[in-house]
């Protein structure tokens, strides 16, 4: 993070937001053109870790209507500042349980549910706030012991199981898949959580909504597009290096 105002202001200077986000508007839609899908389809969230509210709004204004927060200290302080009649802020970073009482209320989906009692943990913070709460679950695609999220085939149980926290609203699946691997190794882990995707989807579970498929980071977005991403989460492509 930036220390100082100045520091700031000179790390930002000239930062244009809406050439950046018209030009990755286009690298999607050529994306869509060569694999036959429709750029309306896709949703551009914009993973705001250490940007400045002030720069982010900018990005809110060109027409980003969704940003994903990391961490909820972070939420908190650049919260009041966002321009959120504009957009939605969804959490998207790995969530203590200690600290889901300072998401409830402030974002409108929470990204990175990874476990039956995180689901239960916002499940009891939304009945005392007497609100529900959009979630998609994450999915430990490459099955990596640094990384939490639910391995594939513990997905369906856990889908009955969530089921019953009636504030939670289920609406597709979240993945980020392993960093360093080849551009054909990505796809393979792509397609699989889009299989997974379908699969989930077609067996069509009481209250459960397979809307959202979201994966697809600035290193690989065009890969997880091609792949059936509906939501491509982007900082580094968006912002610039952090
Ligand atoms: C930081 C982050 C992103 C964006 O990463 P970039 O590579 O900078 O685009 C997406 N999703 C999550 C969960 C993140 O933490």
């Amino acid at each position: 993070m930036m220390t100082t105002a100045a520091e700031a202001a000179d790390r930002w200077a000239g930062f244009q937001a809406e050439e950046r986000v018209n030009r990755i508007r286009e690298a999607i839609a050529r994306c869509c053109a060569a694999c036959g899908r429709r750029p309306e389809g896709i949703r551009l969230l914009a993973a705001t870790k250490t940007v400045p509210a002030w720069i982010v709004n900018q990005v809110i204004d060109a027409g980003v209507g969704d940003i994903g927060e990391n961490r909820s200290n972070e939420l908190l302080e650049k919260y009041e500042d966002y321009h959120r009649d504009k957009c939605r802020i969804h959490f998207i970073g790995s969530l203590q349980t200690n600290k889901v009482r300072q998401v409830v209320g402030r974002a409108s989906m929470i990204q990175s549910v990874n476990s039956l009692h995180l689901a239960g943990e916002i499940q009891r913070q939304c009945e005392k706030k007497d609100q529900a709460m959009d979630v998609l679950l994450e999915i430990n695609i490459g099955r990596e012991e640094s990384k939490s999220g639910m391995r594939p085939e513990e997905l369906e149980e856990a889908l009955y199981k969530i089921n019953q926290f009636q504030r939670l609203r289920v609406k597709g699946l979240m993945a980020i898949p392993p960093a360093a691997v080849s551009d054909k190794e990505k796809e393979k882990y792509f397609y699989d959580m889009n299989q997974i995707f379908v699969d989930i989807k077609s067996k069509s579970i009481d209250n459960i909504h397979m809307d959202c498929l979201s994966m697809g980071m600035s290193g690989d977005y065009l890969l997880a597009i091609k792949h059936g991403s509906n939501m491509i989460r982007l900082g580094t492509a968006l912002f610039g290096a952090r």
